[in-house]
Parts: structure tokens; C-alpha cells; sequence
């Protein structure tokens, strides 16, 4: 095979490709930092590093500068920091009760936001994809002039099909097999790809790459919405599954005999018997009552004493421990993280979480598995969804080149 040529005696191709990706990567997950600091992080020498930078510098993707002061003497040395006002994706929410579109720049801030609320049944594709839509060219016309949109992300409450977009099954929504990502592909007309993904998917990687579980190559996400979402990270990557369907830990099977029935169709499933519905209706609250506020407001009754809420966190704290317990046999992670609406409720059920899994977990993996509430708040799924739209510009930074 013939050699690859070079330029400036570094190698060209799909490892000059990778280096450029893996610090562009490391600047926009990690922040300004200094090309010293880059070449130690890549293993590579300081010219390797200067040459990689320039060229990122050229395409417009990130900027070289003096660190912020921090009142220390000496000369500061340079820092590499991403250019985010000239670089950014485009990133949709899809959850049950809202759609929320942000523009967040390379690195990660969030700099725009439109959120739409919305009814939870009889919505079609076609007034989904409508107010995305909109939402999202207001945010590309309020972006500033010379700035590039690189990319589309959308977190979706619902099994998806990779490739696609498609959603196969969204139990809350009533929709199966509806075209989401073409359609909206189609409606943004931006000529860019919409990636779509399973939003407890999307919690579990920004938890791992922005979140409390930075560092933590093996873990659990527990996303709740109105039902219960699960992404499990195993070794750094997202277990997907055969079809990129797996981590479906809201339908595990924890009381097949006198469970509640599920969206799914089944019964006894985990969201069935943790999710908002079995909450309130433990709690005593009137049926027609839903939401995250409602869900809200019985975790802070029960932190006032009322006994309804309490009685009602110790049996949803009991099952969702169930839970737990199985996928920490299961996955020996090194942290589980309650994230959605699941965040208050394992706050407010902490002690009955903790003595099932004490009691039914094998004692050399609930020494490893920390239980952590998620560290991007309401944020998670969005900042998952556009970490799925830098995704291209991270494995390819001047292919996908900016401006
Ligand atoms: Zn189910």
C-alpha cells in the first residue's frame, strides 16, 4: 500500500482525521486549554500539536488566546479555546409534557433556548415537526452573523430507529413508526442531517461526558419522564443493543402478577410501577392530575411529613430499588444516576432505595455503584441531543468545516 504523503512532516488520512477529532473533542468537552497540555493529552509532540492546531484555527474552529488572568506572575502561555460564538448546533427535546429547542455552541454553553408546551395526547408528527421547526429558525436567525450551525441533535421520549430517525415506538405519544428525523430534516431545510436519539440514551452520555458521571466508564442512567428510560454505559460506550434498542430498563419485568399495566401493553413493568401515574395515584391525588410539578410537589409534601406522599415514596422508593438492585447485578456499575423527574423522586425515596438495594445486591458491586442524582438538571436529554449534533464535526472537523 502506498505511504500517505505528509504535510509538514505530519501523517495525513484517517489518523491526521482522528488526532484533529480527538482535540478538537478534548477542547470542546474539556475547555481552554494550553497546547502543552493538548500534546501531553494526545501523546504527541508540541509540533505535532501546533500543526493540528493551525489547521483547526484556519477552518475557523477554534481560537488561540491568553488564558483568563488569574493574578499569578510570569508570562501566561497560550490556551486553545473553542470558537464558540461562530460554531454551533441546532438541538431539539422531545419530551412527554414539552419540545424545547437551544442553540449551544462548540464547548457546550446553551446560548439560545425556545421551549413550547404542549398536550400530551392526540399530537401528530405534523404539529411536532411544525413547532420544531419554527422554533429552530428563530434560533438560527438570532445566531450571530458569520456563524455556522454544524449540526441538528433531538432527544426523543421514545425507541428509535438509528440510521434514521424513525420512531419505532413512542408509548407516551401514541406514535409508532413515524418518520421524526426525515420530517424535520425536511421542514428545517438546512442541509444538515437530523440525528435522533432515545432521550435516556442521550441523559446517559452527556451525564457521562458533561455531567456527575465525567470519568465513570461503566454507568447507569435512570431517565424519568412520564415513564422510566434507561441508558447504560458500559466501558466508556452506550449499550445499544442489536437494533439500538437496549437499555430499556423501564420495562424491566418487576411484578408480573398484580402489576400495574404498562404503556408498552405489558404489565408490572418498572415505569409502571415508579413512573408519574403510579405516584400520584400512591399519593392519593386526583387522576387528572400529571406532570413533573405534580410529581414535585408530592416529594415536597413528603418532606413536610404529609403521610399520603410519604406512604407513597416508600412504595415507589421500595420498587425503583427493585430495579436498581437488578441492574447493578447486572452491570456492576460504577455509578447509578437518577436523572428527569426520577432526580426528586430518588431524593425524596433515597432510604428505601438504599435498604432494597442493600439488601439484594451482591455486596462486591454495591460497595462500586455510587447513587448520584444527574448534574445537568431538566438539561440532561437537550445537552445529549446536541452532543449528538456535534457528532459529525468531532469525527471529521474539516470535513465538516466551519464557515
Ligand atoms: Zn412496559
Amino acid at each position: 500500500m502506498p505511504k500517505s504523503p505528509t504535510v509538514d512532516g505530519q501523517p495525513s488520512g484517517d489518523s491526521r482525521r482522528r488526532s484533529l477529532g480527538a482535540l478538537l473533542r478534548r477542547v470542546h468537552l474539556g475547555g481552554p486549554v494550553s497546547r502543552a497540555g493538548l500534546a501531553e493529552w494526545l501523546g504527541v509532540n508540541r509540533s505535532t500539536v501546533l500543526a493540528l492546531t493551525s489547521e483547526l484555527v484556519a477552518a475557523g474552529l477554534v481560537r488561540e488566546g491568553f488564558p483568563e488572568l488569574t493574578g499569578r506572575a510570569g508570562r501566561p502561555s497560550l490556551v486553545v479555546r473553542p470558537a464558540s460564538d461562530r460554531v454551533y448546533v441546532l438541538a431539539f427535546d422531545i419530551a412527554v409534557d414539552r419540545l424545547v429547542a437551544a442553540r449551544v455552541g462548540l464547548g457546550g454553553g446553551i446560548q439560545d433556548r425556545r421551549e413550547a408546551h404542549r398536550a400530551r395526547a392526540g399530537v401528530d408528527l405534523e404539529t411536532v415537526v411544525g413547532v420544531l421547526a419554527d422554533l429552530g429558525r428563530q434560533l438560527h436567525r438570532a445566531a450571530a452573523e458569520g456563524a455556522v450551525c454544524v449540526g441538528v441533535g433531538a432527544s426523543y421520549c421514545g425507541m428509535i430507529r438509528p440510521g434514521d430517525g424513525m420512531v419505532r415506538f413512542g408509548p407516551d405519544l401514541g406514535w409508532v413508526d413515524q418518520a421524526f428525523g426525515a420530517e424535520l430534516e425536511r421542514r428545517l431545510d438546512l442541509g444538515l442531517p437530523v440525528l435522533v436519539g432515545n432521550e435516556a440514551h442521550l441523559g446517559a452520555l452527556a451525564e457521562h461526558q458533561r455531567g456527575v458521571g465525567v470519568g465513570v466508564r461503566n454507568l447507569v442512567y435512570l431517565h424519568g419522564d412520564v415513564g422510566v428510560g434507561g441508558g447504560i454505559i458500559v466501558g466508556g460506550e452506550l449499550l445499544g443493543g442489536d437494533g439500538g434498542y437496549g437499555s430499556e430498563v423501564g420495562h424491566m419485568l418487576v411484578n408480573p402478577y398484580d402489576g400495574r399495566p404498562c404503556g408498552c401493553g405489558s404489565r408490572g413493568c418498572l415505569e409502571a410501577e415508579v413512573g408519574e401515574r403510579a405516584l400520584l395515584d400512591a399519593a392519593g391525588r386526583p387522576a387528572d392530575l400529571t406532570g413533573r410539578d405534580a410529581v414535585r410537589e408530592v416529594v415536597e409534601a413528603a418532606g413536610r411529613g404529609e403521610p399520603a406522599a410519604r406512604d407513597a415514596l416508600r412504595t415507589i422508593g421500595d420498587w425503583l430499588g427493585i430495579g436498581v438492585a437488578n441492574v447493578i447485578n447486572l452491570f456492576n456499575p460504577g455509578m447509578v444516576v437518577f436523572g428527569g423527574v426520577l432526580r426528586e423522586v430518588y431524593r425524596g425515596a433515597a432510604p428505601h432505595v438504599q435498604r432494597r438495594i442493600a439488601a439484594n445486591v451482591l455486596p462486591v458491586s454495591r460497595t462500586r455503584a455510587q447513587l448520584r442524582v444527574c448534574a445537568l438538571g431538566d438539561d440532561a436529554t437537550l445537552v445529549g441531543a446536541a452532543e449528538l449534533g456535534f457528532a459529525r464535526l468531532l469525527a471529521d472537523p474539516l470535513g465538516v468545516r466551519a464557515g
